[in-house]
């Protein structure tokens, strides 16, 4: 069978779920992040500071123990970059706990908002500058790599760099496009498919994610599947 191309993968997962709201942040009066479908990457200085924290919380562990540690930050007020440079590395830790790996997470934000502070300290005139030195500059920072430093760019600065993650290898791999494929071989392969445009790439991954939280787990639910009629595992299974 022919492989599905993905834009028309992309095409039959939005029909299916409908727009994500990705990425969730809080609203200005908001304790908790929430997702807004139709924001399109609209986001104040804030809410991209929020971003970029939950990127590099999100690291090895769920979006519910994230969101817990958000909502403690903001609970204690730490939600401009002025309140993280205020902050002790210990209070730090205690805020993020519910994330998992709380220690190593604390020195990663603290280095980011360091580099951020000697960047000009808004994220938003940071990350618009020429994207393949961002990237590059994202990456030699403690701690981030580039599952994590593409969310930074795509969902707190609107810029087109595709996420790639475990359940989009999954995905890939179970639809053909790839057999064992690394994180940067996946991106291009989409990258060469798809329009370079950052509300399709913030779409197209938020649905990756719900695609394999419904039907493609582990142990995969073919039968219900919206890509079943194109998908080589689906059609073998
Ligand atoms: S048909 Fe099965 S293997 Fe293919 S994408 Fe759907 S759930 Fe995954």
């Amino acid at each position: 069978m022919n492989l599905p191309a993905p834009l028309a993968v992309y095409r039959r997962l939005l029909k299916t779920f409908g727009p994500q709201g990705w990425w969730p942040v809080t609203p200005p009066r908001g304790v908790r992040p929430r997702y807004v479908p139709g924001s399109d990457g609209r986001l104040s200085e804030r809410q991209r500071l929020e971003v970029c924290v939950g990127a590099i919380l999100t690291q090895n562990t769920n979006w519910g123990n994230v969101e817990k540690a958000l909502s403690r930050l903001h609970g204690d007020g730490i939600r401009d970059l002025r309140d993280f440079q205020g902050l002790r590395r210990a209070r730090l830790e205690g805020l993020i706990r519910s994330s998992g790996y709380y220690r190593q997470k604390a020195i990663k934000l603290m280095e980011f908002v360091r580099h951020l502070s000697r960047r000009g300290g808004r994220v938003g005139d940071w990350l618009g500058s020429d994207l393949p030195a961002l990237r590059s500059e994202l990456l030699g920072l403690h701690g981030i790599g580039p599952e994590t430093a593409d969310s930074i760019l795509l969902y707190a600065a609107h810029r087109p760099a595709f996420v790639i993650d475990a359940y989009t290898l999954r995905i890939g791999a179970r639809l053909g496009w790839w057999r064992r494929a690394d994180y940067e071989r996946a991106q291009t392969y989409i990258a060469r498919r798809v329009p370079r445009d950052a509300s399709l790439y913030n779409e197209m991954h938020a649905l990756f994610v719900a695609l394999a939280k419904k039907h493609c787990r582990k142990l995969p639910l073919c039968p219900g599947c919206p890509l079943k009629e194109v998908c080589r595992h689906g059609h073998s299974r």
